[in-house]
């Protein structure tokens, strides 16, 4: 049970670049709201006797107990930093209500210190968005202490001195929690930033084939899924080829492995010259590439290719002083949404095993 809540509690967020981690702060505050103001309110109800101001201010806490729930919902559907600031607004009217209700010594402004914490804990926000949250709640407790007498203290209640004083303090005390948060956040916002960022230099690597520097079969699998998708979203037309280097065996055999690699880095800049802002190229297999054009027609993808085709073709390639020639298959097709991606490529494939067949160097549509 308490794993399963875990769990939901630190779903990731919809939205792609929010901090799982300040979410689910956000979330557990949430839940700890819920619970705290549920169990106060039922305390106010059976404590006030059924007196009518107790009654009244048991519902006022009730129905921030159902809202603080209502956020919990919506922070599953809305960006982190918008359930915060209802958060704080919220607890802000709440506590003004009920520091009017029981006075400022029931402490129920206490709340908005912690929510202090949460808005440091933000990795994503500057630390100018911070000071001005702090600079808010600050505003936002002198504002709840202007419900309740002052109490005796040295100065008279209504001298102004008195007041001074309590707003410095207050004042004050919020500046020094939030120098406080900025020094703890600042460690693990850091951490956080690097961790992104290796994250991405991991995915990056992982989708990068070492020696052409082309992306590999593993980019492609995913980048064919969201063309897939978009194709479903918005009718974006596109087409895929199949290319296979003829003969490819002998270029290893008559000029060296290192020839052949060579050979295929080469090629992989021509490939990548071809397919920029038309769509995307990939090292399918060892001499085997995945191209595929989006907004291109299958008519023109093929005069493209058979350009280059001709290009390659015509390409004199010198490895260490000797010449070497090469020449490329392609089989392509139209991606049609009645049979799919699996389809498509595997008919581009055959299409290119034709061309094999037919004498190699040629584009098959
Ligand atoms: P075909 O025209 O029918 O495609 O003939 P082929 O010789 O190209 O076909 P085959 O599949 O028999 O040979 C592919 C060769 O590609 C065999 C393999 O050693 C070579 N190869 C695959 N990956 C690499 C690589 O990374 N570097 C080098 N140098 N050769 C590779
Ligand atoms: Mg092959
Ligand atoms: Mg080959």
């Amino acid at each position: 049970m308490i794993a399963k809540i875990r769990e939901k509690l630190k779903q990731d967020p919809v939205f792609p670049n929010e901090s799982a981690s300040f979410l689910y702060l956000i979330r557990v505050t949430l839940l700890l709201m819920f619970v705290y103001y549920l169990i106060a309110g039922i305390f106010v109800l059976i404590a006030g006797g059924g007196e009518a101001t107790t009654n009244y201010l048991s519902i006022i806490i009730f129905v921030a107990s159902a809202l603080n729930l209502l956020l919990l919902y919506l922070s599953y559907k809305l960006r982190a930093g918008t359930v915060l600031y209802c958060l704080l607004i919220l607890s802000a009217a709440v506590s003004f209500i009920l520091t009017g209700g029981f006075g400022w010594r029931a402490s129920f402004h206490y709340i908005l210190y912690a929510l202090l914490f949460v808005f440091w804990y933000n990795p994503l926000d500057g630390i100018k968005a911070k000071m001005v949250s702090s600079v808010l709640v600050g505003l936002v407790i002198c504002i709840i202490s202007l419900r309740t007498p002052i109490g005796i203290t040295l100065f008279d209640e209504n001298d102004i001195r008195q007041r001074i004083i309590i707003y410095v303090n207050l004042t004050y005390s919020v500046m020094l929690l939030s120098v406080v948060a900025y020094f703890y956040c600042t460690q693990y916002i850091e951490a956080e930033r690097k961790l992104h960022l290796y994250n991405k230099e991991l995915k990056k690597l992982s989708e990068t084939d070492s020696l052409t520097k082309l992306n590999n079969r593993r980019f492609a699998e995913d980048e064919l899924a969201e063309l897939e998708q978009k194709y479903e979203d918005d009718g974006e037309a596109f087409c895929i080829a199949m290319a296979d280097i003829d003969h490819f065996k002998n270029v290893n055999d008559n000029y060296g492995h290192d020839a052949g690699d060579y050979i295929l880095v080469r090629l992989a800049g021509f490939f990548r010259k071809l397919m920029k802002e038309r769509g995307f190229v990939v090292r399918w297999g060892g001499e085997e590439f995945l191209f595929a054009f989006t907004d291109v027609n299958g008519d023109d993808a093929k005069i493209l290719l058979n350009d280059l085709r001709i290009e390659i073709e015509n390409t004199d390639f010198v490895f260490k002083g000797q010449h070497i020639h090469v020449t490329v298959t392609f089989g392509l097709e139209e991606y049609d949404r009645y049979s799919g991606m699996q389809a498509a490529i595997k008919t581009a494939d055959e299409k290119l095993y034709m061309g094999k067949e037919n004498g190699r160097n040629q584009v098959v549509f």
